[in-house]
């Protein structure tokens, strides 16, 4: 007993100060795109053809609406014109928002209306619809209850019903099969409602885009308030985006 009190004295507190402290992230961890156009003013088009999404364009762009952070056009550049950078900060607003170019740093989501903040700015419930995706996005979302990102202590929770949701969070490419029970559940939540979009299968399809069996992202029929781009996002880029959402930024 004695060896196990010291043990958790040692590892003291393990919860992130967020947004307030420092943020550190895992080494291998890939952010937000430095794309410089200097380097590529021929536009060779190597990196359009190393990406599997379709992500990236002449002149230099990169839509983080579809990019894997993969970085398959980083590493076929041979000029050295793409890197992703730390900045973990990457969910918007506008699905536009999400098209990066050369020199763009970027366009952190803004806060819902006053009357949407008071309402969901100190409690939010979220229901979750995984739509045909791979369960990383969902892994993330789970890893945000951790006592490292411990969502709860911003009063924001997953809940079982939509009956008593607030909001609607999707991931996955929208299988045909899932579709229905996507709108369902959407329909299922009292208005007034927020949606969010998370990981790049929701956002367009990700690499599931094209395919006959599935919805390329979140159907139109669904009006999404917040897009967390990434494969999976880190749960951190969730968080941010959620409380710059909620006015908590
Ligand atoms: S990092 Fe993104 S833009 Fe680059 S190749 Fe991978 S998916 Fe395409």
């Amino acid at each position: 007993m004695k060896s196990a009190l010291v043990a958790r004295l040692r590892q003291g507190h393990r919860t992130l100060d967020y947004p307030a402290g420092k943020v550190e992230l895992p080494s291998r961890f890939r952010g937000m795109p430095a794309l410089d156009a200097s380097r590529c003013p021929e536009g060779c088009g190597v990196c359009t053809r190393a990406c599997p999404t379709g992500a990236i364009g002449q002149p230099l762009r990169i839509d983080l609406g579809k990019c894997l952070f993969c970085p398959a056009c980083a590493g076929a550049c041979p000029e050295q014109a793409i890197s992703f950078g730390r900045d973990h900060r990457l969910a918007v607003r506008e699905r536009a928002d999400l098209s990066v170019g050369a020199g763009d740093g970027p366009r952190l989501a803004r806060a819902l209306d006053l009357e949407a903040t008071r309402l969901f700015g100190r409690s939010l419930k979220l229901r979750q619809v995984s739509a045909g995706g791979c369960g990383a996005c969902e892994a993330e979302l789970v890893a945000l209850g951790n006592v490292v990102f411990d969502l709860g202590r911003f009063g924001v929770q997953f809940v079982a019903s939509p009956r008593h949701a607030d909001g609607l969070v999707v991931t996955g490419p929208v299988s045909q099969n899932m579709r229905s029970a996507l709108l369902e559940t959407f329909d299922a939540i009292p208005a007034p409602r927020i949606v969010i979009a998370v990981g790049a299968c929701a956002l367009s399809g990700g690499p599931f885009a094209g395919s006959a069996v599935c919805e390329g992202g979140v159907p139109p029929e669904i009006p999404v308030d917040l897009f967390v781009p990434g494969c999976p996002p880190h749960p951190l880029t969730v968080l941010d985006g959620l409380l710059r959402l909620l006015g908590r930024i």
